[in-house]
């Protein structure tokens, strides 16, 4: 995917992006100088390593090895690729990127998409109001109890049973079936050429981002109603503009509930949703026929610190029962459960019972994660006499604890905090010690973590490691000289033409090296930040940092004068490394001729260390230059 998202798009997102607040929301910083510190998370750390530089928008930790920019940082922290991390923080940043970090698709097609998607929703909805074939869907609504006004404020919609019908409303300045298909309108025709509608004959839920843009659609069966498929509901396909899994249905309209209440209702029906609104439960919302997931949960804390679970009574409480608990374990999260009585649904329970009784139930019956998984695993036992049964239950719950994803987006401390009082709570329930469920937790974990490491065994290819990693020192010299078109961009093309390419080797590096000559031919200050920008890989984004902060710390004063120093050494290196090799005798028997270049290294490692050629940065803190070893340090 590297490419396709635009340097604009990054440089938006890291400009509204703050990193110290970023690294302070996980883990408490505080000033010391130019930068902020505080405990790393990624090494048992006893004093702060974790350094935030804000002026460079950066992070480091030496001891780790590990730094870079905002992207760096959560790709770290929460173990995704850049891509995602990109849209953690676009999503953070309330930039939409719904469709930029789409392969291939610019930003006036996208807005094309979404004009398409408008006028969709627009002739359905219409259709809905005042066609006559429509009658069939009005009335299922009206059965449903709900009122002309929520069909109005949800653009309700209904597709005909024609085969194509949104294609004969296809004219001039309207999108054509190409897009209509690529919206997942539209279906080609497997029996002949032509197209037909997907949701032909069902009565339509638009679905719309936060931003109230229709970007796809949910589509119910009517009864009597001929479709294209069986299926009860069916949702759009994946296409450039929608996603289910980071989708709320009705998040639009009850943002400005969920912002006042801090609360959201989160119900698994769309007509559930809309009726809620329509009685007065302003911030419900609905998952998209799929399980409430950590991209729902990102979605969701924007606006709410309390989330509540709206389960259609018992079957699905117990369905729901383990990934909720998992939720709950890996999330610093107010997660909360409404089963509703008697198998009801929230519309049927609204519907039958009223609003006063609804919320009723959500001040009196609501349980958090942890206590529904136990009501559901110790139901029919009595968990002080059958040993046996409460024993079994306990370790039903603590394999749940251990398998939860490590939580995202805080720090070892709050997820120590946490597990504590999930302990304390699962020791007082089961009435067993809590060291007891401490040593059996750390046992499940390790049982967890084994099956964990022999499923990754077997999914890695036999023929050796999943990817090499290069060395991770860089030669001292090619060091040096990368620091200072990093922190000099105005000495690139100098640089370029004074050292021969070979003066490069470290693949890291070299990737460096050719960016900047690429950017500087272009007219375009490779500088550190334009650097970060080109560059996803977490260890080269991890070296530029170095880079810029060992330049930083070595003060130069005199950067023109310090690369003249560095190409005398490099040219008096080249003529001894030149003499060396037409003295040296080679070894009696090279096996493979590959093996000659292998001695090579050798010859020049051991003369290199005979020279005394230490890493520049391993003598600490200095400025300007001096005559020394061979190098300036
Ligand atoms: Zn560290």
């Amino acid at each position: 995917m590297s490419g396709t998202v635009s340097l604009e798009l990054k440089q938006r997102i890291k400009e509204a992006i703050d990193i110290v607040e970023l690294v302070g929301r996980v883990i408490p910083l505080r000033r010391q100088g130019r930068l902020f510190v505080g405990l790393c998370p990624w090494h048992d750390d006893t004093h702060p390593s974790l350094q935030v530089n804000p002026e460079r928008q950066s992070f480091k930790c030496w001891v780790c090895d590990i730094g870079g920019d905002v992207f760096t940082f959560v790709m770290k922290m929460e173990g995704v690729s850049f891509p995602e991390a990109l849209r953690i923080l676009a999503e953070q940043a309330g930039i939409p990127l719904t469709a930029a970090v789409q392969p291939g698709l610019t930003g006036g097609e996208k807005q094309d998409l979404y004009h398409a998607m408008a006028w969709a929703e627009g002739q359905y909805h219409r259709c809905l109001l005042d066609s006559a074939e429509a009658e069939v869907a009005r009335r299922y609504l009206a059965d449903r109890g709900l009122s002309p006004e929520s069909i109005r404020k949800f653009r309700l919609g209904f597709a005909p049973a024609a085969a194509a019908w949104i294609l004969s409303r296809v004219g001039s300045g309207s999108p054509n079936a190409p897009t209509l298909e690529k919206l997942g309108i539209l279906v080609r025709s497997s029996f002949g050429p032509g197209w037909y509608d997907r949701f032909r004959g069902r009565l339509l839920f638009p679905i719309r981002d936060w931003q109230g843009r229709p970007i796809g659609f949910g589509g119910r069966v009517l009864p009597g109603v001929d479709t294209a498929q069986p299926a009860k509901y069916i949702n759009s396909p994946e296409t450039p503009l929608f996603a289910k899994s980071r989708v709320l249905y009705g998040l639009d309209l009850a943002k400005e509930g969920i912002r006042r209440t801090k609360q959201v209702l989160v119900m698994e029906g769309y007509t559930d949703c809309i009726l809620a609104h329509q009685m007065g439960f302003d911030n419900a919302v609905a998952v998209l026929g799929t399980a409430l997931g950590e991209d729902h949960i990102r979605i969701l804390r924007r606006w709410a610190e309390r989330i509540v679970l709206v389960l259609d009574g018992d079957e699905a409480g117990q369905r729901r029962a383990a990934e909720v608990l998992s939720l709950f374990v890996s999330h610093n999260l107010d997660l909360w459960i409404l089963t509703l009585p008697e198998g009801l649904d929230p519309c049927d329970f609204l519907l039958q019972k009223g609003p006063e009784a609804f919320a009723r139930l959500l001040e009196t019956e609501t349980v958090d994660a942890l206590e529904h998984a136990y009501r559901i695993r110790t139901r029919g036992i009595d968990v002080r006499r059958d040993i046996q049964a409460a024993s079994e239950a306990l370790e039903g719950l603590l394999e749940i604890v251990a398998s939860a994803p490590r939580l995202r987006e805080d720090s070892p401390q709050q997820r120590l905090l946490r597990e504590q009082l999930l302990l304390q709570r699962l020791a007082e329930q089961f009435r067993v010690p809590e060291q007891l469920v401490r040593d059996r937790l750390s046992e499940v974990r390790q049982a967890v973590r084994r099956r964990a490491e022999q499923a990754a065994l077997r999914r890695r290819p036999a023929s050796g490691l999943a990817h090499q990693t290069p060395p991770t020192r860089l030669d001292p010299l090619e060091r040096e000289l990368l620091m200072l078109m990093v922190r000099f961009p105005e000495l690139c093309s100098r640089i370029a033409q004074q050292f021969p390419s070979e003066a490069i080797q470290h693949p890291w590096a070299q990737q460096i090296y050719w960016t900047s000559c690429r950017l500087a031919e272009a007219g375009q200050t490779p500088d550190f930040h334009r650097l970060l920008l080109e560059f996803e890989q977490p260890e080269l984004q991890n070296l530029l940092v170095e880079l810029d902060e060992e330049g930083l710390a070595k003060d130069i004063q005199d950067p023109w004068a310090l690369l003249e120093e560095l190409k005398r050494c490099y040219f008096r290196r080249a003529t001894q490394v030149q003499a060396l090799v037409r003295s040296a005798v080679p070894p009696p028997e090279l096996p493979e001729p590959g093996d000659e270049h292998q001695w090579l290294r050798q010859v020049l490692e051991r003369e290199r260390i005979r020279h005394g050629l230490i890493s520049p940065t391993e003598g600490g803190k200095s400025s300007g230059i001096s005559q020394g070893n061979g190098l300036p340090d």
